[in-house]
């Protein structure tokens, strides 16, 4: 059961204000279902919005943040929780440690870069857990058909393709989650 979501998204607003609206819906929509949220920890942007959102709902919300970072104002203070780590790889690795699962909202290349790390590591047996992309306005469309590509020209295997989650339904990713149980691990040729 996914009981905390690591939510990835733009530390920026976007241009259209849907992302944002759909950020805070979100954090609404977890604190209903009692989903604690796992973000960067940051005030601004979609990133702010949902972790508005959930507090908003009366839910809880554990920030990871960078000391860097935290430095420069970028804190939301109102989180439940903030882990204060040392770098962005100590930040991403303890966002994945304490969700049960990783959505990517729409969001830059922090947003790329975590989402990535999480389903990559599932191709090599080290991430177990659930990987989803929140499609609003089929943000995510491109980069689908990129893996799409990736798995034609034999880059990427169909098993770990159909293990990512496309969608723009709540409820259809949490089912996802619920029920997903991880491929196994890529076998390189002669491995024993
Ligand atoms: P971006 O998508 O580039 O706006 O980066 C935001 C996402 O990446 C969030 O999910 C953060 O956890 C992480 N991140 C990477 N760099 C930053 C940053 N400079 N400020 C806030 N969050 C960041």
């Amino acid at each position: 059961m996914i009981r905390r979501l690591a939510v990835y998204c733009g530390a920026c607003d976007g241009r259209d204000s849907r992302y944002q609206k759909a950020a805070h819906y979100l954090g609404l929509n977890m604190a209903k279902h009692q989903i604690e949220l796992v973000y960067g920890g940051g005030q601004y942007g979609l990133m702010g919005a949902v972790a508005q959102g959930v507090l908003d709902g009366h839910g809880v919300v554990h920030g990871v943040i960078t000391k860097q970072l935290a430095g420069r104002g970028v804190t939301m203070k109102t989180v439940t929780d903030l882990h204060l780590v040392d770098d962005m790889d100590t930040r991403k690795e303890t966002m994945m440690k304490l969700a049960d699962g990783m959505l990517a909202l729409p969001g830059g290349l922090g947003t790329l870069e975590e989402v990535s790390q999480a389903a990559s590591w599932m191709t090599l047996g080290d991430n177990e857990k659930p990987v989803a992309f929140y499609n609003l306005n089929d943000f995510y469309a491109p980069l689908k058909g990129l893996l799409g590509e990736m798995n034609k020209a034999g880059f990427l295997e169909q098993r770990y393709l159909n293990s990512l989650c496309f969608s723009a339904d709540f409820k259809e990713i949490l089912h996802f989650m619920n029920s997903y149980q991880a491929p196994l691990r890529r076998r390189y040729k002669d491995e024993k």
